[in-house]
């Protein structure tokens, strides 16, 4: 790890200001993905932003939804009574995700901002784009089990690790930022990137630019599933995650709402799949023809191509466990 400077932020403007002031320089919080990347060479900002001191730690509820700040940690939102009762999505795939230790630091925010796990982007010895941009992409034709079916480039074909980030965007949820130039908000599905030609770029935010809380919307979703197959049962990240919300009335689905993990730079919305749900009969038939849409279009990479299979019954199993159960 080489010499950093270290600066404590009291509100979102001085964060961001002082960021301004350093291009290089990070926002840690939790920092339980940012101090490996550092100790390991693979990131070497020249200043460290520290904003845990930041008003950006509550959850807040009314009829329109649920206003998560960035800095509750992944464990809090998990163990919320109105994140259990109204999002229980949210709830299984914080708890699929790392160890409690690790939940227990890691906030909502930095969950968002950590990067892939691709082994190669870990290894200062090997090309990899998404580290060092133009010396190439070692997990092509090398180790890429754990690696991508959708959406990837010529560049870069890794996923993104996040378990909570794939319910999130199953359940619709937005991102509040603030920046240099203001206020936004973001749609989460647009908040994740495909790697294209800038695979070095994860997400959408633009320079100088703070993630300050996750709204996820009311709803009316009676059954949730999420499924997560690894390589062991706890502490391990997915191979195929499959988040599952569905509203089921008399038998049939009226809503729909369906994400994966593991496959992609991003978590991957299945709308082609809600589409196809939506009127029809909650049944295996629905299910096994909703993970056949599910799978289209993947490409697979030589170590990978277990994915097709696997992703479809993931996809079939987390169906049929969301429609046997409430939350
Ligand atoms: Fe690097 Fe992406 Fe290739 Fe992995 S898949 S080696 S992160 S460019």
């Amino acid at each position: 790890m080489i010499n950093f400077d270290y600066q404590r932020a009291s509100s979102a403007k001085a964060a961001v200001d002082a960021k301004a002031k350093s291009p290089s320089s990070q926002f840690i919080a939790g920092g339980t993905n940012l101090v490996d990347l550092m100790k390991r060479g693979v990131t070497a900002p020249e200043k460290i932003i520290d904003i845990n001191g930041l008003p950006l730690k509550q959850i807040t509820a009314d009829a329109k939804g649920i206003t998560i700040g960035a800095l509750v940690t992944n464990s809090e939102v998990a163990e919320h009574p109105l994140i259990k009762t109204k999002y229980p999505l949210l709830a299984q795939a914080i708890n699929a995700g790392a160890s409690a230790q690790l939940r227990n630091m890691a906030t909502v925010g930095g969950n968002m901002m950590q990067r892939t796990r691709c082994s190669y982007f870990y290894d200062t010895t090997m090309p990899c784009n998404k580290r060092e941009p133009g010396t190439g992409c070692a997990a092509i034709g090398g180790q890429n089990r754990m690696h991508a079916i959708f959406g990837t480039s010529d560049k870069c074909i890794a996923v993104h690790p996040s378990d909570m980030c794939v319910a999130l965007v199953a359940l619709d949820a937005a991102v509040h930022i603030t920046g240099p130039k203001g206020d936004r908000k973001i749609l989460f599905s647009d908040f994740h990137r495909l790697p294209g030609d800038t695979p070095e770029l994860d997400n959408n935010l633009q320079k100088g630019e703070l993630i300050t809380a996750v709204h996820i919307p009311a709803n009316t979703f009676n059954k949730f599933h999420y499924l997560k197959i690894r390589d062991r049962s706890s502490y391990a990240f997915a191979l195929l995650s499959a988040a599952v919300a569905l509203e089921i009335s008399d038998g049939n689905i009226s809503n729909a709402k369906l994400a994966m993990g593991g496959v992609a730079h991003k978590p991957w919305r299945l709308t082609a799949v809600e589409k196809f749900l939506i009127g029809k009969p909650a049944n295996k038939e629905t299910y096994e023809a909703a993970a056949n849409i599910a799978m289209e279009g993947a490409t697979t990479f030589g170590k990978n191509n277990f994915k097709i299979k696997t992703g479809k019954a993931a996809v079939m199993e987390a169906l049929q466990q969301a429609s046997q159960k409430i939350g």
